[in-house]
């Protein structure tokens, strides 16, 4: 345990998918990692964002394109037992929305109570776990570390989460971005958003956040474990990969 808030990132499966699900004018298949992220803070306390897939998802097809592979010993529960803290103590699960691979893990993360935004659709969601509706911003561990914030447009209640440290934060995106090179194009890369304009100007936002010395973490692209910056909350380990 470190003297400050750190990221964990944590490798939870797979996803194959025809590109052009994924981003517009995309060409072939593309493989995708699905994350979830251990948030540590330095009292002992753990907190999740994202739970990655759910075991159940092994091997099977979502929405006719979406292929999930999740091998043995690499769900949410399993990762963060391997790093060394107890499922069973992680005190929350920062839900960035509502889709299968980001939510698909919260029922082996028994105590948590999940953080979900207010306009969040929570028909997927039926897990018996206590549920926190958020609004734009929250505290997460009413210190000032790391806080919840809107990142509406992939879906309507689409929630991002940033832990500040030394010249800006590390800000955990979810699908507001799912590559790297999403903030490099300035359209609307995916191809199904919610809500395009939301999206874009979510987007924006974003783009700024990085102009300004923060790094962003996306939803679904490895390549981010390459440029950590110095000082960062984010702490690479083999679970980061698979
Ligand atoms: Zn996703």
């Amino acid at each position: 345990m470190g003297s400050t808030t750190q990221i964990l990132p944590l490798r939870c499966g797979t996803i194959r998918a025809p590109a052009n699900a994924l981003e517009v004018d995309g060409v072939g298949d593309l493989t995708l990692p699905v994350y979830a992220y251990l948030i540590t803070h330095p009292s002992g306390r753990t907190m999740l964002f994202d739970a990655g897939l759910a075991p159940s998802h092994h091997d099977q097809t979502v929405s006719k394109v979406f292929r999930n592979e999740l091998p043995e010993g690499h769900d949410v529960a399993a990762r963060v037992l391997a790093a060394g803290f107890d499922p069973a103590r992680v005190e929350g699960i920062v839900a960035s929305h509502s889709h299968y691979d980001h939510i698909g893990g919260i029922a082996l993360v028994p105590n948590a109570r999940i953080f979900i935004h207010q306009k969040e659709d929570l028909r997927e969601l039926d897990t018996g776990h206590d549920l926190v509706r958020t609004d734009d911003s929250l505290d997460l561990f009413g210190d000032g570390s790391a806080e919840v914030f809107a990142t509406p447009g992939h879906t309507c209640g689409h929630q991002s989460v940033r832990v500040w440290r030394e010249g800006g934060a590390d800000i955990l995106a979810g699908d507001a971005c799912y590559f790297c090179r999403s903030l490099d194009r300035e359209d609307t890369d995916q191809p199904y958003p919610f809500d395009k304009a939301q999206y874009l100007e979510t987007k924006r936002r974003l783009v700024q956040m990085r102009a300004d010395g923060n790094f962003i973490v996306p939803g679904h692209d490895e390549s981010f474990l390459d440029n950590i910056p110095r000082g960062s909350a984010i702490r690479v380990s083999p679970l980061s990969r698979l």
